[in-house]
């Protein structure tokens, strides 16, 4: 992609509306929660063809738009692979709905180099805000690489980002601890202080379903350990039972016995697993409020109905 060489953020406004302008996450954050709201973001996937990308524009944003969230985000595939479609989504997603787009970024297999590059382009496009990842291993079970003065850990790439300046940074939280920690919840999430120690300005946390895991990984990490920057709640609304036994047994998270005894007895119904599924969702997010979350941040899996339903279900509290 060629970088842009003027900043979005200078756009002129047009027909006499004045574009929203592109903010920095952690300001939103402190907007809401001075007028105690909640902050209300959605994820998407840079999809991988043309039909894909007439679904999400023309189709799942225009839907979203109507139920204002209050930012977006754009994934990044580990290793770089869809690095120019993240900035390029996440561009677009600004200049034609002048919404706050966050572009994630991992730093496995990947040179300080290439890295600061990204930003420089994402900088240059009026992108302010970055989720800064280690990302996953390959599926194939291979290692992650580590290239020369490259970065093992997301600790590492939140310090590189910080140092660039003029981006807020996001980072990711595992309620249920990461997969791959092998020392207990609370080394894990004593490793997720250190990357808000390096600059991180609020968490975003991997998908769950008991809230529980929630309220005491947030408890521990506020009372425990002192943070205090928002750490807002993934949420994954279930659409399909298969999909979600995959999810979860890739990342970790725990599926309630319970939760799975419902899903198996609706079978092959599609349409009432994805019903119930934004049922359950509904309630989960008014609970997480209820118990203070400073905001929800919905995997949308590039789908309006899911998540647009679940901020009309929430109303006024969201
Ligand atoms: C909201 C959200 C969005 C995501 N978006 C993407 C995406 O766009 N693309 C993508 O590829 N993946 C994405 N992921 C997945 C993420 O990349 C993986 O879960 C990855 O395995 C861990 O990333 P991290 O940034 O938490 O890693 P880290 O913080 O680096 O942690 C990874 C592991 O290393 C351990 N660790 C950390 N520091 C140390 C240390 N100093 N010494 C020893 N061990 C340490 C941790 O305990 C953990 O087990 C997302 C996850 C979340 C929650």
């Amino acid at each position: 992609m060629t970088p842009t060489t003027r900043s979005r953020l200078d756009r002129p406004a047009t027909a006499g509306t004045a574009p929203a302008p592109i903010r920095f996450i952690r300001d939103i954050y402190a907007e809401k929660q001075a007028s105690g709201r909640p902050v209300i973001s959605v994820e998407f996937f840079p999809p991988k063809t043309p039909k894909g990308d007439e679904t999400l524009f023309d189709r799942t944003l225009p839907a979203l738009q109507a139920v204002s969230p209050d930012f977006y985000s754009v994934t990044y595939g580990a290793g770089g692979s869809t690095r120019d479609k993240t900035l390029a989504v996440a561009d677009r997603i600004q200049r034609e709905h002048h919404t706050t787009t966050m572009a994630h970024l991992t730093c496995v297999s990947t040179s300080k180099a290439d890295i600061e590059r990204y930003l420089q382009e994402a900088r240059d496009m009026g992108i302010r805000n970055i989720l800064a990842l280690r990302g996953d291993p390959p599926q194939d079970g291979g290692e992650l690489a580590r290239l020369e003065g490259g970065f093992e850990y997301s600790y590492q790439l939140v310090r590189c980002i910080k140092a660039m300046g003029d981006f807020s940074i996001g980072t990711a939280g595992f309620p249920e601890s990461h997969i791959a920690c092998k020392e207990g919840k609370q080394v894990d999430w004593q490793r997720l202080k250190a990357k808000i120690d390096r600059g991180a300005d609020f968490v975003l946390t991997q998908l769950f379903f008991d809230n529980d895991d929630y309220f005491t990984f947030r408890d521990y990490l506020v009372e425990t350990l002192g943070v205090r920057v928002p750490i807002t709640p993934g949420v994954l609304p279930i659409l399909n039972t298969q999909q979600i036994e995959r999810f979860t047994e890739v990342c970790g998270a725990t599926l309630p016995t319970d939760l799975r005894a419902k899903l198996e007895a609706y079978g092959d119904d599609a349409d009432a697993v994805a019903e119930f599924g934004i049922e359950f969702a509904t309630r989960q997010c008014e609970a997480l409020l209820a118990g203070g979350a400073p905001g929800l941040h919905l995997y949308s899996l590039n789908k309006a109905h899911a998540a647009t339903q679940i901020i009309q279900n929430l109303g006024p509290r969201a």
